[in-house]
C-alpha cells in the first residue's frame, strides 16, 4: 500500500512508498495529515529490548511541490486503459491490458494529436477495422467522450491499491466529466 502525498494546499503530488513516508515523518516534513487508517511500521530494537514503532497516516501533506500541477498528467497505456475501465470504446467489450490498444480518434496521419482528448482504449479488432480513419469515416461510434483526467483522477488511475480514506479524498474531487467511471 502506498501513501498519498499532497502539497500543503491539498493537491496530490504523488504516491510515495511507506519507507519514503517514514523518512518524511522522521524528518518532520509532514505539515498535516488525513486518514483514519494509519500504517504501523516497526523499526529496530533499542537497548532495553523495546521495538520502535512509527504510525504513518494514509494521506500526508508536505511543503513544496506546488509547481507541478499545471502539467497535464502523463499519458500511458496503463492509465489510459484504466480511464476507459478496460472497455473498448467502439464495441463496448471489456479486455485485459494485453488485448487493448491506444486508438487515436483522429488518426495521427490526419493530424490527430497523441493527447488524452484524442485517444481511447480499443480492442485490436476495432483498431484494425478503423485503420487510418476517423470514427465517422469508418462508420463507427465512440461510446464515450475521451477526457484529460484531473490530478485527483490521475492519482486514482495510477495506483491499483487505494485504501478507503484515500479513495474518499480523491473521489470527492473527480469532475462530473468522468461519468463513466463514477462507480469506482
Ligand atoms: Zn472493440
Amino acid at each position: 500500500m502506498k501513501i498519498l502525498r499532497l502539497n500543503k494546499a491539498g493537491l496530490p503530488v504523488c504516491w510515495v512508498t511507506q519507507e519514503e513516508a517514514a523518512t518524511l515523518c522522521v524528518k518532520q516534513q509532514i505539515i498535516w495529515s488525513l486518514g483514519d487508517t494509519p500504517i504501523i511500521l516497526h523499526g529496530g530494537y533499542n537497548k532495553r529490548g523495546c521495538r520502535s514503532t512509527l504510525s504513518i497516516p494514509s494521506i500526508i501533506a508536505c511543503d513544496g511541490d506546488t509547481a507541478r500541477h499545471s502539467l497535464t498528467p502523463a499519458l500511458s497505456n496503463r492509465t489510459l486503459f484504466r480511464r476507459d475501465d478496460h472497455f473498448c470504446l467502439f464495441c463496448g467489450k471489456q479486455f485485459t491490458d494485453k488485448l487493448l490498444t491506444r486508438d487515436h480518434v483522429v488518426p495521427v496521419s490526419q493530424g490527430g494529436k497523441n493527447h488524452w482528448h484524442n485517444v481511447v482504449a480499443a480492442c485490436q479488432r476495432c483498431n484494425n477495422f478503423k485503420g487510418g480513419k476517423t470514427p465517422e469515416q469508418a462508420g463507427m461510434e465512440l461510446l464515450a467522450v475521451p477526457f484529460t483526467p484531473n490530478i485527483y483522477e490521475f492519482m486514482y488511475l495510477s495506483n491499483r491499491q487505494i485504501v478507503g480514506d484515500q479513495m474518499e479524498y480523491l473521489r470527492a474531487r473527480f469532475r462530473s466529466a468522468s461519468r463513466y467511471w463514477q462507480a469506482a
